[in-house]
């Protein structure tokens, strides 16, 4: 139930310093990544949300699946939580999982901060990875403009965070093109 798991597909070469992957003579950079997006079953559901563009990146970087909610200490499956107007991050029946959010956003900057990530592909919508929207803390389906805690924590530590749904920001939204996203 770590985010630790090894998702499908994606290069599992361990990035050197400044975050280019090390050995066979290439420099692929390396890039944070959501879990769910690589094939982990680590959604508040227990699912997946395996993304193939996501998945193709790895063709050409050296992909770094982290789950900021399970690395936070929640378990899988886990009940739904929104980020709320006070700045918390509440279940529907209002627990406080604010500290696991919290911590789970501090793990994600260490490990970037690590492999020397300056980019990341997130999630979106979650209340950890999401990097333009969340939902409103009423758990009513709404979503209103702001970011999860990980992708706010991660921006606020340098790192560029767009979602799966804005791979095209960055040239690389089809599979097989990230080898032609200069600027990955
Ligand atoms: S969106 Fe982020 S926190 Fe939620 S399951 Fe995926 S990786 Fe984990």
């Amino acid at each position: 139930m770590s985010e630790q798991a090894a998702p499908p597909g994606p290069a599992q070469t361990a990035p050197g310093p400044g975050g280019q992957a090390s050995g066979g003579g290439g420099r692929a950079p390396a890039l944070l990544v959501s879990a769910c997006l690589v094939g982990v079953a680590c959604t508040h559901r227990a699912e997946a949300r395996t993304h193939p563009a996501v998945v193709a990146l790895g063709e050409s970087a050296v992909l770094i699946p982290v789950c900021p909610e399970v690395a936070g200490g929640l378990p899988t499956p886990r009940p739904a939580a929104e980020r709320t107007a006070d700045g918390r991050v509440r279940t529907a029946d209002g627990r406080d999982l604010t500290d696991f959010y919290g911590r789970g956003a501090a793990h994600a900057v260490a490990v970037a901060r690590a492999a020397g990530v300056t980019r990341a592909v997130l999630k979106a919508r979650s209340p950890s990875c999401g990097s333009r929207q969340v939902y409103d803390g009423t758990h009513s389906g709404v979503l209103v403009a702001g970011e999860g805690v990980a992708a706010a924590a991660l921006r606020a530590a340098g790192v560029a965070v767009v979602s799966e749904e804005e791979l095209d920001d960055w040239g690389v939204g089809l599979p097989g093109e990230a080898a032609r996203g200069a600027s990955l």
